[in-house]
């Protein structure tokens, strides 16, 4: 295949990211896919980015996410700079076919921005859709600009004029799910873990909740605002409040943790991360938001974990209740589930994401898709005026 694809994954982190990096963790198992099918890969990311690629342009020698503590008013050019140098690689060469862009807002109103002879676009929304209102209740990126979501349910919530512009969803990916299902079954624990930033909207002082209500041992990993680790919150003090989802932790979640039954472990990366989900005798969503693409789900059924969750956002796209998982539209219910989540067969979790969720899978549906985008703005080009 001959087809050249700018994917532009910002200016926050490098690719793959060092630690947390949702989007740059997308980037990095969706593009050695690509490339395997013959896709020549241009990536826009920090200098300090070390994914293969064919060629990197930057504008930031490293990741900026540090400069987002800071006033909007002191960072909204970053996003911006990393966007120029973008327009510029564009403008200053024809050997583009495709922009792949996962740049929050700016990416997606930027390129809607560029003239009619600009390449076309595909820009993925990787976040919840009820941000951004203004941006995406007016958006209009003719017949140049498409967008895909990471579930259907997110996009059916999408405003009707950002829907106007999708080619559908493409659901995430994780390099866990290759062989999934050879590998053999992992010794479980007795223990549920919530995997993800502790954040009202992931629930974490429910599940603590309902784990004390039912005497299950409960495992929180994830970090709490910009602390990973929990001698690095307690060495923070009171400063540590001005951020909204430490006060929820200290508030909410902390009075169920009592470091037994109910423990927070701070944040787990590499290997402890996935010893820790496949041991665990199921993962527990207990969702208050309309979770847009669960990577974190798709990673437990790799590992051979049952998904217990509120019935929100994208769960029943990716969990089959009573066979990967337990869904429930009544949340005091999932401390039940819980008990109930070790009957079901870790195989099925491996073998569903080994069919579903292979970066492979996630490549071709995107190759499909950039088809889809350059034909719509070809055929319209086309068109006699
Ligand atoms: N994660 C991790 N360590 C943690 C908590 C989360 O590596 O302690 C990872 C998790 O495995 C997943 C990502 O962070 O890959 C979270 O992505 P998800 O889509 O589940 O949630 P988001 O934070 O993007 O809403």
């Amino acid at each position: 295949m001959s087809l050249t694809v700018l994917m532009n994954a910002g200016p926050w982190l490098s690719v793959p990211p060092p630690g947390y990096g949702g989007i740059e963790n997308v980037v990095a198992t969706l593009v050695p896919e690509l490339r395997r099918l013959g896709v020549r890969v241009v990536l826009a990311s920090v200098g300090t980015s070390s994914l293969p690629v064919d060629e990197l342009v930057s504008v930031f020698p490293d990741g900026q996410f540090a400069q987002l503590q800071r006033p909007y008013n002191q960072v909204c050019g970053v996003a911006q700079a990393h966007l120029g140098g973008v327009v510029r690689a564009l403008r200053s060469r024809d050997d583009i076919d495709l922009v792949h862009d996962h740049v929050e807002a700016v990416g997606l109103a930027t390129l809607a921005a560029m003239g009619p002879d600009a390449p076309p676009a595909l820009h993925t929304l990787h976040w919840d859709l009820a941000k951004h209102p203004a941006l995406y209740g007016t958006f209009d990126g003719g017949d140049r600009v498409r967008v895909n979501g990471v579930s259907a349910s997110q996009l059916a919530r999408a405003p009707e004029a950002l829907r106007a512009h999708s080619v559908g969803h493409v659901h995430l990916a994780t390099p866990l799910a290759v062989g999934a299902d050879r590998r053999p079954a992992a010794r479980k624990g007795d223990y549920a873990l919530i995997l993800g930033r502790i954040n009202p909207g992931k629930g974490q002082d429910l599940g603590a909740r309902l784990a004390q209500q039912v005497g299950v041992p409960l495992v929180l990993a994830g970090p709490v605002g910009p602390y990973h680790r929990p001698e690095d919150l307690a060495a923070a003090g009171d400063e540590a409040r001005q951020n909204p989802d430490v006060r929820f932790f200290l508030d909410e979640v902390a009075p169920h943790v009592d470091g037994e039954l109910v423990r927070w472990v701070g944040t787990v990366a590499g290997q402890e991360r996935d010893d820790l989900l496949a041991a665990a005798r199921a993962t527990l969503f207990p969702l208050r938001w309309e979770e847009p693409g669960g990577t974190a789900v798709v990673e437990s059924l790799a590992l051979g974990t049952p998904v217990v969750a509120t019935a929100r956002g994208c769960l029943p796209e990716l969990i089959e209740h009573g066979r990967t998982g337990l869904l429930t539209t009544d949340e005091e219910e999932l401390g039940e589930l819980l008990l109930a989540a070790s009957l079901l067969d870790g195989r099925e979790c491996r073998r569903e994401a080994a069919v579903r969720f292979t970066p492979a899978v996630m490549a071709r549906e995107y190759v499909r898709l950039y088809d889809q985008v350059r034909q719509h703005a070809t055929a319209r080009r086309l068109q006699p005026a």
